[in-house]
């Protein structure tokens, strides 16, 4: 029988883990490492590149390289990489593709079906989109899991017989869910979904560099790109240092133009730093907590789940929020594919564990494109007015008042978005109608905006104009961004004559990847001395003498650690 493999699609990282034994095993990627980044990048020959190599060529390839993109998941967006767009289920399905290809690397054998994971708060949009970015990757998905759930099976949850209830902390990247589930009757209830999607290890990074330059007098705004790349990998690092060392400070040296940079910190001053942060994780947990009508100490267990829940001051609050440590035996980066592959095992034996899916809130914020005032008759249009604010409870009807920014403006124009950015041009557009207005000098005319949310997602948005005049509706239908099975066929068979990166030289095109990406970092001579390095090993590469490159790429490969190590370019 073939193995059915389990799946955590991640927005930075994805994982793949298979049922083996009696266990979830997680299975290593081309360069032997669990974690596979979430990237997309074209390679020089066109070939597509997924991984360690694509995510280093975000920063040295942009226009060619994405990330991130599962935000995009059941809306229409396209990302342009090179001469070609591609939809986020498009671009999804060639990171899906290299897991299975990792797969069938470790398995010896042809994998067809797939568990994949998907937040929580996943509308039915979304998930149709997974499903089909399992298709175009060529995967039967015989299920989808929420991702909290997974995580719970990973430690083992549902073998207890008892009710028991348990909140998921996951933070990871660029996002955090918080999750409240009940397993009972062998039944996993998600009761409450919360979270922000804005917020995620990505920004703890990302103190740490506005703290070096705000240190050093340094306009974060004015770097070159390099340099602000730069920065960054050295925030990361920072970061995960104050993870394993607790005591003694880190250093962190940022060079521009020759000039050394420099600061030092340790771990209560980090956690000074990150106390902002740090704060905007309890609400979310409270409200989850609130939405579930669960008192903290009935909750059996906290499972931590996500990257950024490594950090000692993330598990510090948790602590301190429930009043008692969070388990953690398992590492919170892999546990959602670990429970995946373990509903793919059950699946395999005809068990699937019964999942009841939480749908009753709207899950992205929806309103209104409107203008700003920044002068006395100057108004900036472009700007999202929430009217539904995500995670809110539905059905729901709200209402807000516009007003008109021009003197005898006679209609205004509804434009719907979804999404939680501040510019609607970064949200995704619903639709859009005009309603008349009666004249009258600015702002005392205008329109209620009605926007009411029901149960299967549809939203109906009316406007009546003030002080008086008619009234105008639409309705959207959810699933604006889903494929049609027709649509689903065309694009499969545009990506076939896609080259994909073959796997087995997958370990030396990151090693080059890598390599370019410290290039760009380096000046000088040693800028001149990698170079050699590179040159050399990309003309044993074409020799193609197995032993040669293996040579070779240990010998560039400890070279990079070393300028990795100096930290100082
Ligand atoms: P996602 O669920 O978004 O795909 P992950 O769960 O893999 O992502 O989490 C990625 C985040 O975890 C990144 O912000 C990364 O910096 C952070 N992270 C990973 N390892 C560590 C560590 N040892 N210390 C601190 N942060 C870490
Ligand atoms: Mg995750």
């Amino acid at each position: 029988m073939s193995s059915i493999i389990g799946i955590d699609l991640g927005t930075t990282n994805s994982a793949v883990g298979v049922w083996r034994d009696g266990q979830s095993v997680l299975i290593p990627n081309a360069l032997g490492h669990v974690l596979t980044p979430s990237c997309v990048s074209i390679d020089d020959d066109g070939s597509v590149l997924t991984g360690r190599a694509a995510h280093d060529r975000v920063h040295t390839h942009p226009r060619l390289s994405t990330s991130s993109f599962k935000r995009y998941m059941g809306t229409d967006r396209e990302v342009r990489l090179g001469s070609r767009t591609f939809r986020p289920e498009e671009l999804s399905a060639f990171v899906l593709k290299s897991l299975k290809a990792d797969a069938e690397a470790f398995l010896g054998a042809e994998v067809r079906d797939a568990v994949i994971a998907v937040p929580a708060y996943f509308s039915d949009a979304q998930r149709k989109a997974t499903r089909i970015a399992g298709e175009l990757a060529g995967l039967n998905v015989r299920r989808l899991i929420n991702e909290p759930t997974a995580a719970a099976l990973s430690y083992g949850v549902h073998l207890g017989d008892r009710e028991s209830k348990f909140l998921i902390f996951d933070l990871g990247g660029g996002t955090f869910d918080v999750s409240v589930l009940d397993f009972f009757e062998g039944v996993m209830e998600v009761r409450a979904s919360t979270g922000d999607n804005f917020l995620g290890g990505d920004d703890f990074t990302e103190a740490l560099a506005q703290s070096l330059c705000r240190r050093n007098h340094l306009s974060m705004s004015t770097l070159s790109p390099t340099a602000a790349q730069r920065l960054n990998q050295l925030a990361e690092r920072a970061k995960r240092q104050l993870t394993q060392n607790s005591g003694e400070a880190i250093a962190m040296t940022l060079t521009v133009e020759d000039k050394p940079y420099t600061m030092e910190i340790d771990a209560a001053e980090a956690e000074r730093l990150f106390e902002s942060l740090l704060q905007r994780l309890r609400k979310p947990v409270e409200r989850a907590l609130r939405d579930a009508r669960i008192p903290v100490d009935s909750l059996d267990e906290i499972i931590l789940v996500g990257g950024a829940t490594r950090m000692p001051v993330v598990r510090k609050l948790v602590s301190k929020m429930f009043g008692r440590l969070p388990a953690v035996h398992l590492n919170p980066d892999e546990v959602v594919a670990l429970g995946a592959a373990v509903q793919a095992g059950l699946v395999a034996q005809d068990a699937g564990l019964e999942e009841l899916v939480l749908t009753d809130v709207a899950p992205y914020s929806l309103g209104i494109d409107t203008s700003v005032q920044v002068g006395q008759n100057d108004f900036v249009p472009g700007h999202f007015l929430p009217i539904i604010e995500r995670n809110t409870i539905v059905p729901v009807s709200r209402v807000r008042r516009v007003f008109t920014v021009r003197d005898q403006q006679d209609v205004v124009i509804i434009r719907v978005f979804q999404g939680e950015a501040r510019l609607t041009r970064d949200n995704v557009s619903l639709g859009e109608f005009r309603l008349e207005v009666p004249r009258k000098p600015a702002g005392q005319a205008g329109a209620d905006v009605r926007f009411t949310y029901d149960v299967s997602g549809v939203l109906e948005v009316q406007a009546t104009a003030i002080p008086d005049g008619g009234t105008r509706s639409i309705v959207i239908e959810e699933n604006p961004g889903v494929l049609s099975p027709d649509e689903v066929r065309e694009r499969m068979a545009a990506l076939a004559d896609i080259k994909i990166h073959p796997r087995e030289r997958m370990e030396n095109r990151a090693l080059l990847a890598r390599a370019d990406r410290i290039y760009e970092e380096l000046l000088g001579e040693s800028r001149m001395f990698l170079a050699n390095h590179i040159a050399r090993f990309q003309a044993l590469l074409e020799r193609q003498d197995a032993q040669e490159i293996a040579h070779a790429h240990k010998e560039l490969s400890s070279l990079l650690d070393s300028f990795d190590a100096q930290q100082t370019y």
